[in-house]
């Protein structure tokens, strides 16, 4: 099994480059297999909700790993796992660091990832650059500048969990590739030899020498070119990325035999939506009547009512006991740039868009396209949901009531989450946003990605990767037994 994920490539984009003849790899593997253009991310479509969701087959309330950063109300503080330099400089680079590379997988990650999964199932899997890669096997930190660090001993750990195969730039590698060492090693703020070009060639290297039977392999400049220059540039990349699987393919004796040999899953962890040029950012330091504290340092002090965290086009939301969410909420969904407002209420999810409101939860009522029926009141229309017989269609959010159940659901996001509108962004922890594209809200602009699947059926879900990928692995050693 090879599973390529191409972080943050809109569905339209990687259409548009196979229609041009950009991208005959990705092509190949869409017209062998089965394609969906219209497959759903989780929310907040953000890259660690999203990778974990697709690593463990897990909304993010169950995960446990909800964005790029979330307040901590046990520890009483933000937790930052990165996301654009800006905030890791304010954050401090060993802390962002150590949050990401140790922290996130070891004591946020509530779910198995595949790579335990599969073990548990006598399966051994590989792992480049993807976030999110516990798994049964120790490796140890490879890198010298780190090991520096690692004598202060206060943050980073000497080893992490892993795959059999785990390969991370410089930083960890299973085995000497030739492929890591001092040229792409430049210090933390650096990408410390974790690119793309990197991924193309160790995933090159599992195929040519059927490493292990599950191989997952990540690229993700797509989504950061997207968000500083634009899906134009995101579409000149994704020609470069198709060049990376074509390698990859040729690496195994080209696409047919490649295709032959392994069941090949290609996806985005989550769209992107262009920004508008002007009056895109939405600064919720400012919310009418209270005292918000927005930042990596942010808490509840002086006076602190709501402590803020934005995750791009969504924002979690901490209100200090006794502030009254219906004053917050009303302000806020009336504030351009604002989608919607949802929170949980004595267990019901509800949804606020302008001046109408949907409660909702699983229950008896009509079934959505998944198969799960859903207990509703109020105005269906705040969240653009089509109720027909027994039947319940989804509009501008795609499987909304899941998503957003998968969310509220758990304390780490918050007591409101806040969607934005397409064009806007509510940006970073660190008070700076991005110009051209961003991502993380309900709608589907960002959080419909494409599932390209060959030797096996196409989840129409990230959160339905883990499942199907299991049920792969499950079925063929059943039928190896009946042989
Ligand atoms: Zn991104």
């Amino acid at each position: 099994m090879l599973l390529l994920v191409l972080d943050g490539i809109k569905p339209d984009v990687l259409r548009a480059a196979i229609r041009e003849g950009e991208a005959p790899n990705l092509a190949a593997l869409a017209v062998a297999g089965e394609a969906v253009w219209n497959a759903v991310s989780v929310f907040p479509s953000i890259t660690p909700a999203a990778t974990a969701a697709i690593a463990t087959g897990e909304a993010p309330a169950w995960s446990g790993i909800v964005g790029h950063a979330w307040y901590d109300a046990v520890e009483r503080r933000v937790v930052v796992y990165g996301a654009m330099t800006e905030t890791v400089i304010s954050t401090g680079p060993i802390k962002v660091f150590h949050n990401n590379v140790w922290r996130m997988n070891r004591d946020d990650l509530h779910a198995a990832t595949l790579f335990e999964s599969l073990h548990d199932h006598g399966v051994d899997g590989a792992c480049v650059n993807f976030p999110i890669r516990r798994g049964p096997h120790t490796h140890p930190v490879r890198m010298k500048t780190i090991e520096s660090y690692l004598k202060s001993g206060r943050y980073l750990g000497a080893s992490v969990e892993g795959p059999k195969e785990y390969y991370m730039g410089d930083l960890f590698y299973s085995r000497q590739t030739g492929f890591s060492g001092r040229k792409g090693s430049g210090g933390l703020r650096r990408s410390v030899g974790i690119n793309d070009e990197y991924a193309a060639r160790i995933g090159a290297m599992l195929v040519k020498e059927k490493v292990a039977p599950f191989n997952l392999v990540y690229f993700f400049k797509g989504d950061s070119i997207a968000h500083h220059k634009g899906l134009e540039a995101q579409r000149r990349y994704v020609a470069q990325a198709d060049g990376y699987v074509g390698r990859i393919f040729e690496a195994g004796g080209g696409v047919g035999r490649v295709l032959e040999d392994y069941a090949v899953l290609a996806l985005s962890d989550h769209g992107h939506d262009p920004l508008l040029p002007r009056g895109r950012y939405v600064d919720l330091r400012r919310i009418r009547g209270e005292k918000v504290a927005l930042g990596a340092k942010a808490r509840f002090s002086n006076g602190t009512t709501v402590v803020a965290v934005p995750n791009g086009r969504s924002a979690l939301l901490y209100l200090r006991d006794g502030v009254d969410r219906e004053a917050v909420v009303e302000t806020l969904v009336l504030r351009r740039g604002v989608d919607l407002a949802a929170w949980l209420d004595g267990g019901w999810g509800v949804v606020r868009r302008i001046s109408r409101e949907v409660r909702f939860r699983p229950g008896d009522g009509p079934r959505d396209a998944f198969g799960r029926s859903w207990e509703l009141e109020g105005d269906p229309r705040a969240l653009d949901l089509r109720i027909k017989d027994d039947a319940l269609r989804y509009g501008d959010y795609p499987d909304a009531l899941e998503r957003l159940w998968g969310c509220l659901y758990s304390t780490r996001c918050g007591d409101v989450i806040l969607s934005a509108s397409p064009g806007h962004t509510f940006g970073e922890i660190s008070g700076g946003f991005h110009t051209a594209s961003d991502h993380g809200s309900l709608h589907a602009s960002d959080s419909e990605v494409f599932m390209l699947a060959s030797g096996m059926p196409a989840p129409r879900r990230i959160t339905d990767v883990a499942p199907t990928l299991l049920r792969h692995f499950v079925a063929e050693s059943v039928e190896k037994h009946v042989v």
